[in-house]
């Protein structure tokens, strides 16, 4: 994945500290999201993974319906935001609703990148580009692994 440019639709004002984090509504301990979660879904979503490209099961997903957290269950992206970018993973131009998705600085493995967390229980979901269409130019590229999909 490329890194952030500096400036753009994507640029740091947007972007929360971890320390500024809201209170989250659904809170578990790790021994609890692991009862709940598969062996993947807990490392994506709460150990910051990310799956293969082109592996998840709604990469080539075109049903109308929304898009729901794998972990907590909120909604995240409707369908009709979601587009072909090329990636390899689900991809989409803007969540559900302006809260739904949580925005990070990510520095790790030596790049600068934008991680999209679910606002509702704090999980992984994967990272923002500035290389999406219009009408916001934002990419949200999120493992399948974290999404639960429901059909209209
Ligand atoms: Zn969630």
């Amino acid at each position: 994945m490329p890194e952030i440019p500096a400036a753009g639709p994507l640029s740091a004002a947007a972007v929360a500290k971890d320390s500024q984090a809201a209170s989250r509504k659904v809170e578990l301990s790790e021994a609890e999201w692991r009862s709940r979660l598969t062996p993947e879904q807990f490392h994506i979503l709460r150990e910051k993974g990310t799956e293969r490209a082109f592996t998840g099961a709604l990469v080539n997903n075109h049903a109308d319906g929304m898009y729901h957290c794998a972990a907590c269950d909120a909604p995240l992206f409707k369908s009709d935001t979601k587009f072909e970018s090329g990636s390899g993973w689900p991809s989409f131009f803007e969540p559900a609703s302006p809260n739904a998705v949580e925005l990070h600085e990510d520095n790790s493995h030596g790049m600068r990148r934008i991680e999209a967390v679910c606002a509702t229980c704090g999980s992984h979901l994967g990272h923002v580009f500035p290389d999406g269409p219009k009408p916001t130019g934002e990419r949200y590229c999120i493992n399948s692994a974290s999404l639960n999909f429901e059909k209209q």
